[in-house]
């Protein structure tokens, strides 16, 4: 459903992505992880087009992105079927929980409100929030935003799911219940590629880990594999500072 090859991306001077290559199949987890400023969220950022890259080629879902400077016809197709969740949740603040998750849906893909609502409550189920649904992201928990902004992802019934850092900017004791959304998703065989510092996570639920340092991959494999024996002596030092 992703296929990137030699994808270069740069900011200015700072040469972020180099020729990164990158086949992602229906039904698969992958998990990312990297130092700071290794170029996790950039990559992937590039999936659904919320940054440009210069060279190489991607292929989103059977749509070509283009690089930097051309127009990209297929950018509202992708990022109507890519749906991404961020570390802050980004939730729209003036908007109640379920007219959050029912506005794209309605919008985008034209669904009448009763069709909308009743996905929205469906979700809002799912993820064990049906009790919140007409409050504003305000009154909820991190834990709980994060739930809807997932939610909200889903609303849209996307072919492939981003995380970038989902529990990063949550409560310890909120990290959990995210996460277990999460879990129940990837075992329903959501494609899911997801940037993450929960190692333990990662672990039980990627089928493959990508180990980035300084915008190249430097190991991939299963997760048993890449943390139980590391190949490359970066990854181990990595490794051995985070688990
Ligand atoms: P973190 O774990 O801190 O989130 P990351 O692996 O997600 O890091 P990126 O955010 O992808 O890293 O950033 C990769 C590099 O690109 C960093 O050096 C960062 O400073 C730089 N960078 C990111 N976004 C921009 C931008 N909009 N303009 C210029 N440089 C940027
Ligand atoms: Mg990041």
């Amino acid at each position: 459903i992703v296929r990137m090859q030699a994808l270069n991306k740069h900011f200015g001077n700072l040469h972020v992505l180099k020729d990164i290559d990158l086949e992602i199949v229906p039904g698969e987890v992958v998990v990312v992880i990297g130092a700071s400023g290794s170029g996790k969220s950039t990559l992937i950022r590039c999936i659904n087009g919320l940054e440009e890259y210069q060279l190489g080629k991607l292929e989103v879902d059977g749509s070509q992105l283009l690089p930097f400077g051309k127009s990209n016809r297929a950018l509202q197709r992708i990022r109507t079927e890519v749906g991404m969740v961020f570390q802050q949740f980004n939730l729209f603040p003036h908007l109640s929980v379920v007219d959050n998750i029912t506005l794209a849906p309605m919008k985008v893909r034209g669904w009448s409100r009763a069709d909308a609502l009743e996905t929205a409550n469906r979700l809002l189920e799912r993820v064990g929030i049906t009790d919140q649904a007409h409050k504003y992201p305000a009154q909820l928990s991190g834990g709980q935003q994060q739930r809807v902004a997932l939610a909200r992802a889903l609303a849209m019934e996307p072919r492939l799911m981003l995380f970038d850092e989902p529990t990063s900017a949550l409560d310890p004791e909120m990290i959990g219940e995210v996460l277990d959304a999460m879990r129940e998703l990837a075992k329903e065989g959501m494609t899911m590629v997801i940037v993450t510092h929960e190692m333990g996570f990662a672990r039980e639920v990627a089928d493959r880990v990508i180990f980035i340092h300084q915008g190249e991959i430097t190991e991939q494999g299963e997760p048993e594999s890449l943390f139980d024996n590391p190949q490359h002596e970066r990854t181990q030092s990595f490794l051995s500072r985070v688990l």
